[in-house]
């Protein structure tokens, strides 16, 4: 049979366009998001097939909403509810466990800043609610009474509440734990190169095609400015900011990241972000850090070697502990 040259050149091109499809790492790329925690939480995935990635990520969303189940405060029927309505708290899961203990390690070491009992004052301050107010300072006192790390004693799976009114609340660890969870099943999964924000709270798995991640910081003043950029891979990035949820009243912006010794706003900061490598640690750090300040807060953090922060404080003005330069993206 004579060789039909148009042909033979129409098969090499699709032998071409073949291998060079085979030679992308990341073929498919896949985004979803769902509301979760309050949050919309997104993933973006990448891998070679499609059908895997819709999976993995489908079952990644689904421990996060398991874990909300267990943690949430507006659930009466969750773990943290159950325990919080019980007058000396009682059996908890092996996931609220490791949580609470390692909330419980740096509340230690925050000496209080960071502190898992302040359900009372959150709902004083009704901060996610319709109609927000500041609180009288009387209301402030008894919200505050009998709380503290010292009010919770954690052995293995017992708590004991040592104040029977005390609430808990998890809401400055508990998506970053939730978090993890996600990455560890898109792990199990198989997947190599993906990104989990949940509001704030990010992991970057693997590197993308071209280069490890790239997070861009967000100045907290200018809602579309970029501060500063990280580069990362098998980090979480966590943020915890004053811009995030507030209410203003007579000229005041009054947010919801609490000074336990004051019951009001922590001052000192507009925004924190820590890069390490557990979004639970850095969820607890971020927050702690925040009620801490510029000074303190750097101070804190050098108890951890494996966590870097930058700290816009309340004047603006940047603070980096040592070892930020080595993700900060250089213009
Ligand atoms: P984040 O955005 O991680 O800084 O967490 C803020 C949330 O943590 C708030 O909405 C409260 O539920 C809770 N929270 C507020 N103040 C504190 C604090 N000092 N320590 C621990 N959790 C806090
Ligand atoms: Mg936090």
């Amino acid at each position: 049979m004579p060789w039909n040259r148009p042909l033979i050149i129409g098969l090499l091109l699709v032998m071409l366009a073949l291998s060079w499809w085979r030679l992308q790492p990341d073929g498919e790329e896949l985004r979803r998001s769902r509301l979760i925690m309050g949050t919309v939480v997104e993933i973006m995935a990448a891998g070679e097939d499609n059908r895997a990635l819709e999976t993995a990520v489908e079952a990644a969303f689904n421990e996060m909403q398991r874990l909300d189940k267990l943690f949430s405060r507006y659930n009466p029927d969750s773990e943290v509810s159950r325990l919080s309505q019980s007058q000396t708290g009682g059996e908890v899961s092996p996931e609220t466990a490791e949580v609470l203990t390692l909330g419980v390690e740096i509340a230690r070491k925050s000496g209080g800043a960071f502190d898992m009992t302040l359900g009372k004052l959150k709902s004083l301050w009704a901060i996610d609610e319709e109609t927000p107010s500041v609180p009288s300072p009387a209301d402030i006192t008894t919200a505050l009474s009998g709380i503290g790390p010292q009010a919770l004693a954690l052995k293995g799976q017992q708590l004991r509440k040592r104040s029977p009114q005390l609430q808990l609340d998890l809401g400055g660890i508990a998506k970053g734990y939730a978090v993890d969870r996600a990455v560890a099943i898109l792990k199990q999964q198989g997947v190599t190169s993906a990104a989990v924000n949940a509001g704030g709270d990010m992991y970057l798995l693997g590197r993308r095609p071209e280069r490890a991640w790239r997070i861009g910081i967000q100045d907290p003043r200018k809602e579309q400015g970029v501060l500063e950029t990280v580069q990362v891979s098998n980090r979480a990035v966590v943020t915890s900011g004053d811009y995030e949820r507030f209410f203003e009243q007579e000229g005041v912006r009054y947010h919801h990241i609490f000074d336990p010794q004051t019951g009001m706003p922590a001052r000192k900061c507009q925004s924190v972000t820590i890069v390490t490598d557990s979004v639970a640690l850095g969820d607890a750090l971020a927050t702690a850090v925040f009620v801490l300040g510029p000074a303190a807060g750097l101070n804190f953090l050098e108890q951890f070697p494996q966590a870097e922060g930058l700290i816009i404080a309340a004047d603006s003005s940047r603070h980096a502990s040592p070892g930020w330069a080595s993700y900060k993206v250089v213009p």
